[in-house]
């Protein structure tokens, strides 16, 4: 099954995607390793993709298709997730690698800030926290050393609505564009549940 995996920051959507390719048997794909271990491996298109990004420059479509396709083409089944972005990077995709169903993890604007503005790292050895969901046991204080626990800068509310409605203006033509084969997840439940209702709607 070639899969896609949509869903906005702290959905859950990579350990969905993992819990899906240990089932299929598939390699769960996400473009931001692709771009990582292209830039390790010292490739030509993994040097110019990392001048681009240095300089700030839009990496045109064609270079990161080209760094997709390679994966894809090596593989029968995948969970691909962090690309497409856009409608036309869709389209492109179609012609040679359409996904059979692109699950989508809805998750409510409330939910994914709560999630978001609750988490705390440790400023001494990085453990994460979430004030709600993984509390230390004394507030405010890493459990391991004691070190303090604070907030990344844009972990903040406002930062996080900022790029939720970028996800969302980014997403919708994308949902549209693949009307005829989403399969939504509820994706505001726990887990398991989330997985449950994966396994449930995909059969598997
Ligand atoms: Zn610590």
């Amino acid at each position: 099954m070639k899969l896609l995996i949509i869903g906005p920051q702290a959905s859950g959507k990579g350990t969905q995607a993992d819990l899906l390719a240990k089932r299929l048997g598939a390699p769960h794909l996400s473009s931001g390793d692709m771009l990582r271990a292209e830039k390790k491996s010292g490739s030509e298109l993994g040097k110019e993709i990392a001048a681009m990004i240095d300089k700030g420059t839009l990496v045109p479509d064609e270079m990161i298709w080209a760094m997709i396709k390679k994966e894809l083409d090596a593989h029968d089944a995948w969970i691909l997730d962090g690309y497409p972005r856009r409608e036309e990077q869709a389209e492109m995709q179609d012609k040679e690698h359409a996904p059979d169903k692109v699950i989508i993890l809805e998750v409510s604007d409330e939910v994914c800030i709560q999630r978001i503005s609750g988490r705390r790292i440790c400023d001494t050895c990085g453990r994460d926290y979430h004030i709600k969901y993984k509390p230390p046991q004394k507030e405010g204080v890493c459990d391991v050393e004691g070190g303090k626990l604070v907030q990344r800068p844009d972990d903040n509310e406002e930062a996080v609505k900022k790029r939720l409605a970028d996800y969302h203006a980014q997403t919708e033509p994308l949902l549209e564009h693949y009307a005829d084969r989403l399969v939504w997840i509820n994706g505001d439940q726990g887990i398991q549940e989330v997985w449950h209702e994966i396994e449930k709607k995909l059969g598997i």
